[in-house]
């Protein structure tokens, strides 16, 4: 342990401190002034760093002064190199180019003083996630997701500029990772896109990611439909006519590596189309061995348990690990 004392004195500051067994902060100002700074400092740093601080404070009128007298002492002892800025009236504790913490004092800080008039937005506030679709319902499902992490969700109707991102990869998560990879390059945002499709057995996994476009240039769902009875005519069995719907998640962001997802829903090609909701092959898929097909569920029983739905539900899983990963 080092036996030396740190002392700062001017006019109207004066603290004196030294490192000890014990966490110790005493002062000779008043109750509520020392409750005040005991915050400031147990707020502003790390516990590790004040382990065995021991702090009187005689005199205080500046916070900085006393926030940069403790990482002075911080770093003599424990050899660090942190360092304390007042950005307009917040003080920022800094290791080299990593931001630690930031301490607003309580009567707290306009934000277009803190961020400047020029910068300062309410809508670039905070961190956003823009999800390459312009399908509203899709989006609905990842705002009330990503709601819930704190962050805005947009989507490419708030970027009319885009180019349209071409799917031309051959499997779900090459085309999943294109989108999401390309849109973050030219926006510089966090970007999630996914690329969905029919997976049938015994077509050897077509429609696969061909799946919008099976029946060709023309094609319609009902087409698709069409197509998918056509090939699968010769085979009479259900148990034959197994077949999962598929979907790839991709959350791409400058400078890290693309999170990549995925989740099958299996089920069965029915012989005859069933049911009205949804979309696409819903009306052919036999979800397990329930007997019902997609097309026959409510649009919430579909998504508590669709590819989709499982794919978001892995997400979330890792989703906070990845973004905190460098
Ligand atoms: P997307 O990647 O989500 O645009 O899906 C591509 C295509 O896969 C759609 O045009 C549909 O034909 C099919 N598809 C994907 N998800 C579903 C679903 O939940 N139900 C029915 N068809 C789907």
């Amino acid at each position: 342990m080092n036996q030396k004392n740190y002392n700062y004195q001017t006019k109207d500051d004066w603290y004196v401190g030294k490192w000890g067994e014990k966490t110790e902060i005493t002062s000779f100002e008043s109750e509520d002034i020392f409750s005040e700074i005991s915050l400031m400092i147990t707020k502003f740093f790390r516990q590790e760093d004040l382990r065995g601080l021991q702090l009187h404070i005689i005199k205080f009128s500046s916070e900085i002064s006393l926030l940069t007298f403790i990482v002075d002492m911080v770093n003599d002892y424990f050899n660090k190199s942190l360092s304390v800025i007042n950005h307009r009236g917040a003080f920022i504790l800094l290791e080299h180019a990593k931001l630690l913490s930031v301490y607003v004092p309580p009567k707290g800080i306009l934000l277009e003083d803190f961020f400047g008039k020029d910068n300062f937005s309410y809508e670039n506030l905070g961190e956003s996630i823009l999800i390459a679709t312009r399908n509203k319902g899709k989006t609905k499902e990842f705002e009330k997701l990503f709601g819930q992490l704190g962050f805005r969700v947009e989507n490419l109707d708030d970027y009319p500029e885009l180019p349209e991102v071409e799917e031309t990869g051959t499997t779900f998560e090459e085309n999943a990772r294109l989108k999401a990879e390309t849109i973050s390059k030219i926006t510089g945002k966090m970007v999630l896109a996914d690329d969905s499709g029919l997976k049938v057995d015994v077509l050897g996994g077509l429609p696969g990611v061909w799946s919008a476009r099976f029946s060709g240039s023309e094609a319609t769902d009902s087409r698709n439909n069409a197509k998918l009875l056509h090939e699968m005519a010769m085979v009479l069995e259900l148990k034959d006519r197994a077949a999962q719907f598929h979907t790839t998640l991709a959350v791409a962001a400058p400078h890290k590596q693309t999170l990549i997802v995925e989740a099958d829903w299996n089920g069965y090609i029915a012989h005859v189309p069933k049911g009205k909701n949804g979309f696409g092959y819903d009306p052919l898929f036999l979800v397990g061995e329930t007997g019902k097909t997609a097309a026959e569920l409510s649009a919430e029983e579909k998504n508590m348990i669709s590819h989709r739905g499982q794919a978001v539900k892995k997400l979330m899983e890792v989703f906070s690990k990845w973004q905190n990963s460098r």
